[in-house]
């Protein structure tokens, strides 16, 4: 069965499929600086500290600006709480205050890192957290380990358990998408699921140039067939029928149930002959002594998925039309 979306993995988590996103964050982020730059200027105590604090800023965020844009990958996320670390520990020491500035921005990393990761992910942030805490704060052991238990549940609270709500909402919707693009009695793609395949198939294709061979299939008399042996046993051949149909295809054949006895075929980078042998293999397939017809097309230069469905079904009417139980091109 082709795979319409990918499964929850990693990079499926899509932030990053939204660039405009992160412009936005950069920008805020820009701006920020930019203020402090101004501000740092305006002030005469620490000015150069302040000035240099800013302008590594804006690079910094740039830097990741551009990187997240070009690269798809929700695990760069990371960078950004990452990032805001290594200058907090800068910053605690320019800034008095520093040390609580950085307790309280620990907190909202982990919460990033809980939102935009999967679960554990944040785990990557303890070690450079601690670093930066340890760094900043001077306590002896007892304390110490008092303050780590009190992290741990603050990990837990702020990123752990974000990360699983966030994952199984995430899981939920690509679960969701997935019936929605699947037909229920044959496990195929439905109309919809196809659209998204065959749409994406057509943009390869034209792009390579190879020939797609589309292909509508209907089964002949299907009416009378259910009038007979009742609507049961005419589900359980369309069942049997739909994986028959996928028997021997390319994995990036998209296959689906067009409507109720009609079956969609596109098969990307197949010769006129390879399609008519297909749809041969096809028809000879159709279970308990029934027959299909077949309306067969392969593309050219401007087609698109609805031109080339149009001319699939001109070709199964003019099968249906010579008398069924045959193939057609058209
Ligand atoms: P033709 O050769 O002209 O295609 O004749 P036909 O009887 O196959 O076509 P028609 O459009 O008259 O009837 C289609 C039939 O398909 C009617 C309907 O009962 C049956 N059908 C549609 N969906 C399902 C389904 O999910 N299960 C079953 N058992 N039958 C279905
Ligand atoms: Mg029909
Ligand atoms: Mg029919």
């Amino acid at each position: 069965m082709p795979q319409i979306f990918r499964s929850p993995s990693q990079d499926s988590f899509m932030l990053v499929r939204r660039p405009a996103w992160h412009t936005r964050a950069a920008i805020a982020q820009v701006i920020m600086a930019l203020f402090s730059l101004a501000a740092a200027l305006a002030a005469h105590d620490g000015a150069v500290r302040g000035v240099l604090f800013a302008a590594g800023s804006v690079v910094a965020a740039v830097v990741l600006w551009t990187t997240l844009a070009r690269r798809e990958s929700a695990r760069l996320l990371l960078a950004w709480p990452l990032l805001t670390l290594v200058l907090l520990t800068v910053a605690s020491f320019v800034i008095p205050d520093g040390a609580r500035l950085t307790v309280s921005f620990i907190v909202i990393a982990f919460l990033f890192a809980g939102l935009t990761q999967p679960p554990l992910a944040s785990l990557w942030l303890v070690a450079p957290a601690l670093v930066v805490h340890w760094s900043v704060i001077d306590l002896p052991p007892a304390q110490a380990a008092i303050r780590m238990t009190i992290a741990a549940f603050v990990w837990v609270a702020t990123a752990e358990l974000p990360a699983r709500l966030t994952f199984d909402l995430r899981t939920a919707r690509l679960q969701l998408a997935r019936e929605a693009a699947t037909d229920p009695l044959t496990g195929l793609a439905n109309r919809r699921g196809w659209k998204v395949d065959v749409e994406r198939l057509v943009h390869a294709v034209s792009r390579s140039g190879r020939p797609l061979a589309l292909m509508l299939l209907d089964l002949d008399h299907f009416k009378a067939f259910n009038d007979r042996y009742g609507h049961l046993v005419g589900d359980e051949l369309l069942a049997t029928f739909a994986r028959r149909i996928q028997f021997g295809l390319p994995p990036e054949a998209v296959v689906a149930r067009w409507g109720g006895e009609e079956f969609a075929i596109a098969l990307p980078d197949t010769t006129p002959t390879e399609a008519v042998a297909v749809a041969e293999r096809i028809r000879a397939a159709v279970p308990m002594q029934q027959t299909c017809s077949v309306g067969l097309t392969l593309s050219g230069a401007g087609d698109s998925e609805s031109s080339l469905v149009a001319r699939a079904d001109a070709a199964l009417y003019a099968a249906k039309n010579a008398g069924r139980d045959r193939v057609a091109a058209g």
